[in-house]
Formats: C-alpha cells, structure tokens, sequence
C-alpha cells in the first residue's frame, strides 16, 4: 500500500535524525505536535442550509518562533495530512534560516466550490474557533490550496473584532490594501525558480538543452512555468485537474496564462495539443515540476520519470517508494522544503514589515527572497554533499539540528 504523507514526513525525519545522530529525547519531542486542535465549523451556505465543517490547526513545534503554515480549504483535509503539512513547516522555515516554527490547518470543503459568501462565512467561523490559540507572536496562518489574499484579509478583519485592536501579523499572504507584501503572491513560483537556479551549475546540468513539464497550474505552477519561460527555458508541457497540454517547441505561457484566467482550465489551449494528464510525469523532459498535490509520484509511475530532475513546487508530491526508486536511477529530487519555501520567506518579510509598521518595495523583496533562497541552496548542497546524504534527507538533517539546537536552548532556560 503506498504510504501516507505523513508516514512519509515522519520518515524522512527518522531518517534525518539518525544521520544527525540526533538524541532520542530530542527526536521524541521533534516529531510530535504541541498542540492540535479539530473544531467544527457551521457555516450557513447560499441555499440557507446549515453545514458542519471539521477544521483543524496542528501546532508542530515553535522553538525557533512563532508556529507557521498556510490554511487550505479542500476536500481532502483531515488531521493527518495537516500534521504532515505542519511538520513539514518546521523543516522549511529552519531550512530557510526564517525565525518561524511549524503549523498548518485546514477546513475539509472543496473551496473551489464555494461562493465568495460562503467563503467569507467558512473563513471568519474558523478564525473564531481558533482565535485563542492564534496572534502574531504565537502562531500565523497564510495561503495555501483554496485560499487567497481575499481570505486572509477576512481573517485579518475577524481577529481584529475579537482581539479589539488591528493585528495585521496575525496572517500573512494579505492584500497590499490590507497590509500584504509586494512580491508575497508570486513568491512561491519565484523561490522554485531560484533553487532550481542555484543548484543547476552545482549539478552540471547545462541550460541550453533543459525542458521543463508542469504538473498543476495554479498559484505555485503558474509562476514557476513563466519564471522558466522569462529565463528562456522551453516549458514543454503543463496539466491542471482538468487536462493536460503538451508543445515540444515550448508553450507561451503567458497566453497559456491568459487562457486559463478566462477558461478555468489550460484544456482547449490553442498553442499547444491536448494529451493525457496521467503521461505528464513520463514525458522526456529535464525538469519535471509536480506543482499540484501530495503523493502524485509513486511506485507505480516514478519508473517512468525520464526527467534529470523532480523539482516539488507541491508540498509532498513524492512517496517514499518512488523517492527511492528516483534516487537508484540518479534523478535529483529537489525537495519541497526547500524549493517551495520563498512562499514562507516573503511571509516573514510581511511579517516583519506589519511588526515594524514598515512597507518594503518590490525591489527590497525581491532582493533579500533571491539572497535567502540562494543561499539556503548552496548552503544544502555543501551539507548534502559532506555527508553523502540525498538533499531530502540532508534537507531534513540541516533543518533538525537548527530546531533542535533552539529547542536545548529553550529547556535549559526552564530549567536554569
Ligand atoms: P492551487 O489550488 O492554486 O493550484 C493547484 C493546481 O493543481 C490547480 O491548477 C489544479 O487544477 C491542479 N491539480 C489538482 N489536481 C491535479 C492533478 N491530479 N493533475 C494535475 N493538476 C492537478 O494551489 P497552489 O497554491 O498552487 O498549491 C499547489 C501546491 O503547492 C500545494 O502542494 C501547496 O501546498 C504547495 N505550496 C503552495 C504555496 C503557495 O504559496 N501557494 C507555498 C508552498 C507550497
């Protein structure tokens, strides 16, 4: 049986830590949650019925900071995918040298398919359910799958009204109006682009000759697409849940862009041809990009994988059995928690900029999100490489031992 995200997560981390020689206190404590909280929402939909809604907030870790992680509003939500995903924080934000802890949460509710209504309703009753366990030094959500800079501008106005005061840190991923960052909705895409940047001399990889596929064609896989297309790399095919487009002299992507804002879907493109979605991960290509959800390379189809590199924009996209079988064919799996972690950098920046009552220009943003995830690149390969570990679990090994090094600090202060 293919294993779960969160089996997955919780290996990677074993496996970390036995590279690290990590003490089994410490691992006990680091893979475990603090606190995780599963409230149900009623939400009054647009046909006047009433709707429970299970919502959960997992609180991983906050040794080095605040816990942080995005809120998503999708189907497929329960507590083990939000544990995942809030562990997985923890790891990106040590990662990425950002002073953040790890949380995630969610509402099980396909958010695609609500009204702005019942998005607005769904969005303030969670703040409500969670608003004792929220607050900008304590823990603050931002966007994830199904929520966007409207939604966390309703929580924003919600935890106002209850805390009685303004309190635009409480989330990020806000809209500029609101106290939002310049740069924060192209971050994520941005950041992939980046790593990618940084590792491909250090693997030898030669630019002229790569071919990039896109698995996913939302938020996070449209940027990395015009990000690649910008630097003159052939994107030669993306798929949504709705199909799938493939043009081997390479799609423009802005137009694809243009089409999907119109459309909904990338399906009926007229610069490229329709194929199967399912073929995306078989197509010959250099880098593959799965931007969309968890486990969508698998035992059963990472034999297939012709690409020199898996690049996962999409938190999860890799099992563990098809890491393995990736890692014995020699294909460089660059790890979520790195290459999606400019989304939670430009976070940080907001953060900082609501806590200091500052506005940074789109310039500054950018400038210190390319310096950030430059060297959060380099920094894993050198480690990667001195250990002769892959970058997953090198990734994991670098991110363990700066939590665990704040995590002897915080108990020797409550102890002295
Ligand atoms: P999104 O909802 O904007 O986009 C998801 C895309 O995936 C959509 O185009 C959807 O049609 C497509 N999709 C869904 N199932 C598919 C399938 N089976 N085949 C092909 N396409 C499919 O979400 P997003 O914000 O872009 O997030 C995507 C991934 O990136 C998630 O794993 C998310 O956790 C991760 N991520 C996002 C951010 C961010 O800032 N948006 C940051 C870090 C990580």
């Amino acid at each position: 049986m293919m294993s779960s995200y969160l089996e997955n997560v919780l290996a990677s981390l074993r496996e970390a830590a036995f590279a690290v020689q990590l003490d089994a206190d410490t691992l006990a404590i680091l893979s475990t949650p603090h606190r995780e909280i599963h409230a149900r929402l009623f939400v009054r939909m647009d046909d006047g019925a009433l709707r429970e809604i299970p919502a959960y907030r997992v609180q991983w870790n906050n040794a080095r900071g605040p816990y942080k992680g995005g809120i998503r509003f999708h189907e497929r939500v329960d507590l083990d995918e939000v544990r995942a995903l809030a562990c997985a924080m923890m790891i990106k934000c040590a990662l990425a040298g950002i002073p953040f802890g790890g949380g995630k949460g969610g509402a099980a509710i396909d958010g695609k398919a609500l009204s702005s209504t019942e998005k607005e309703a769904l969005t303030r009753a969670f703040v409500r359910a969670f608003a004792d366990v929220i607050g900008p030094s304590k823990d603050v959500p931002a966007p994830d799958v199904n929520t966007d800079a409207a939604v966390m501008d309703w929580f924003a106005d919600e935890y106002a009204r209850i805390a009685g005061q303004n309190a635009p840190a409480v989330v990020t991923g806000k809209s500029l109006a609101a106290g939002g960052s310049q740069g924060r909705s192209t971050a994520t895409g941005t950041g992939v682009f980046l790593v990618f940047d940084a590792l491909r001399p250090l693997l030898g990889l030669d630019n002229e000759t790569i071919t990039v596929a896109v698995q996913g064609f939302g938020n996070a896989g449209q940027e990395v697409a015009l990000q690649f297309f910008r630097h003159g790399y052939r994107v030669i095919a993306v798929s949504d849940s709705h199909g799938a487009m493939h043009e081997e002299q390479g799609i423009d992507v802005p137009s694809l862009i243009a089409h999907k804002n119109v459309s909904g879907s990338v399906k009926g493109f007229s610069g490229a041809r329709p194929f199967d979605p399912a073929g995306i991960f078989a197509l010959p290509c250099g880098v593959l990009v799965p931007a969309a959800l968890e486990n969508q390379i698998t035992e059963e189809n990472a034999q297939a994988v012709q690409a020199k590199v898996v690049l996962e924009a999409a938190n999860g996209p890799t099992t563990r059995e098809a890491d393995v079988l990736l890692r014995k064919a020699g294909v460089h799996v660059i790890p979520d928690v790195l290459a999606n972690a400019g989304g939670v950098v430009v976070s940080f920046f907001e953060w900082l900029q609501n806590m200091e009552g500052e506005r940074w220009s789109e310039e500054r943003v950018h400038e210190r999100l390319e310096a950030t995830m430059r060297s959060a690149a380099t920094d894993l390969f050198t480690f990667a490489s001195s250990r002769n570990l892959p970058f997953r679990i090198a990734a994991y090994a670098l991110a363990l031992e700066r939590v665990a090094a704040a995590e002897q600090e915080r108990r020797s202060r409550a102890a002295s």
